[in-house]
């Protein structure tokens, strides 16, 4: 079997797995996560980060994303974090999960401009929050 055969049999399982845990009401993103990871493996590309980012502009961030990006982009420019400007990533302050309508995540109020590790940062600590919720 292929390193692609595996992972689209590995996906299929998290399908099936992702069906149960819908129909018991638990929240999927898990499964989202996963599936990005299996992907980003069997194509060889170590840099996850970015696979979302593209999976992100794919169906994922619905209606109203690209010109939310744009604005945020054009208004922070560097990362709010540290100043860089090199590997510039928008962040939602909230996560896009957490909202009904995708469309209310992307209020400008809602993001910021990060670089990518100061992302993966406020990515991290947001979760590390929630968990002691
Ligand atoms: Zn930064």
């Amino acid at each position: 079997m292929s390193a692609k055969d595996d992972a689209a049999a590995q996906v299929q399982e998290l399908m099936r797995m992702a069906m149960g845990e819908a129909a018991a009401g638990r929240d999927l993103a898990i499964f989202s996560r996963m599936v990005v990871n299996v992907v980003a493996a069997a194509i060889g590309h170590s840099d996850l980060s970015e696979t979302r980012a593209r999976a992100g502009q794919g169906v994922g961030y619905g209606p109203g994303w690209h010109a939310a990006r744009k604005a945020a982009t054009e208004r922070d420019r560097v990362c709010v974090n540290c100043g860089s400007d090199e590997n510039l990533e928008v962040h939602h302050i909230r996560p896009l999960r957490l909202f009904r309508r995708k469309s209310d995540a992307h209020a400008l109020s809602n993001l910021k401009l990060l670089c990518r590790s100061c992302h993966a940062e406020a990515d991290r600590l947001f979760r590390a929050t929630e968990a002691t919720q």
